[in-house]
């Protein structure tokens, strides 16, 4: 790929520029840049747009809304407040940066890069966001936005998948950074991403910087960014139970290690070869808890896809066999009854969610 000439870096900054002045998107997170409102808002617009975050962003907010107020809450209500972003571990991150800030930094976020690093969570890309936009530093920001647009305006021939597309946008998002004005920048090119050098359709007509777009000018925007090899996901039968008892649902608290650690779940499991989901479930309960269920009723089946794999979730209506018999905790680290108006206080998986609202639309 050809380095853009001194002419063009300057024909690019100055007009993206001047379209962020004027066609920039009213954002909570804009107003004033403040480091904490910046680092939250770049976490969780991470692989998620911008109209699914807002809601979070606002309602997050309401309940933390300066670092202390995040350190402090119960876990359980840091990732309640999370609950459907997906990617816990983001959230997690965000409470112990938070202690760390606290105990170490007088509950301010430091404007150094080698610090930010060290945090939990902050990588290159956040570092590089909250010290362009809250800190005013020049560090080139390159989200997935930034990177489909260059792909495009720099015409680069190969998958953004691949290492070598990386460094040049890298190197080029560097090289484009108008000195003192980082922040504005980043921000422009994001916002052209979302707004104008859309995924799909691009509004080319309608770009400032249509006249430097190498793809635009050779009429191939439409194979820019060239696609990468699809990734096969694995498809997963899973069955649960929703075990009642004098008008209570047994959720238990998956363990610290492995997938979606410490998120609450119904009890239940992978359906292996040659099972029905059925045979599954009254398995998956004895080994699990130790207990004997009769199965009542299917609830129903649902399906969600995570990012590298796929859930068929196969959820039945359960009973103990035995009224007296007490659930023994053998993978799961906490268990409650819990009425089922109070399943929506605890952080579920994504899939979970939507078993809950099939529930409490349909109770028994
Ligand atoms: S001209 Fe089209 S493809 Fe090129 S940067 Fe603008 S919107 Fe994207």
């Amino acid at each position: 790929m050809d380095i853009p000439s001194p002419e063009t870096k300057s024909a690019i900054q100055r007009k993206l520029l001047s379209w962020f002045d004027t066609s920039q998107r009213d954002l909570p997170w804009r107003k004033g840049y403040r480091p904490y409102q910046v680092w939250i808002s770049e976490i969780m617009l991470q692989q998620t747009q911008v109209r699914t975050v807002l809601p979070y962003y606002q309602r997050w907010m309401e309940r933390f809304p300066d670092i202390p107020s995040v350190a402090e809450a119960p876990e359980d209500v840091v990732l309640k407040h999370w609950e459907g972003l997906g990617y816990y571990g983001r959230a997690r991150n965000i409470q112990r940066t938070a202690r760390i800030l606290v105990g170490e930094y007088q509950g301010e976020i430091p404007g150094d890069y080698q610090a930010l690093r060290r945090l939990p969570g902050i990588g290159p890309y956040t570092a590089a966001a909250i010290l362009s936009l809250a800190h005013g530093q020049d560090y080139p920001v390159v989200d997935g936005n930034v990177k489909r647009v260059f792909a495009r305006l720099f015409d680069i021939p190969w998958p953004l998948s691949e290492g070598r597309s990386l460094r040049i946008i890298e190197e080029t998002a560097a090289s484009l950074l108008p000195h003192g004005r980082a922040g504005a920048f980043n921000q422009a090119l994001m916002e052209l991403g979302a707004l104008v050098c859309a995924p799909r359709s691009p509004r080319c007509p309608q770009c400032p910087i249509s006249g430097e777009c190498r793809s635009h000018g050779t009429g191939i925007v439409s194979q820019r960014p060239v696609p990468s090899p699809r990734k096969a996901t694995t498809p997963l039968r899973v069955a649960v139970g929703v075990l009642g008892s004098r008008g209570r649902i047994f959720i238990q608290k998956r363990p610290p290690g492995g997938l979606m650690p410490l998120l609450w779940e119904f009890p239940g499991g992978k359906v292996r070869e040659g099972e029905t989901p059925e045979e599954a479930l009254v398995r998956e309960l004895w080994e699990e808890l130790e207990v004997r269920v009769g199965i009542l009723g299917k609830i129903g089946a649902l399906r969600h896809a995570y990012t590298s794999f796929r859930v068929e979730l196969h959820a039945f209506h359960c009973r103990l066999l035995d009224d007296k018999a007490r659930p023994v905790l053998r993978s799961a680290v906490e268990a409650r009854w819990v009425m089922p108006h109070e399943l929506t206080d605890f952080p579920f998986p994504a899939a979970n969610g939507k078993l809950i609202r099939s529930i409490l639309a349909h109770p028994r």
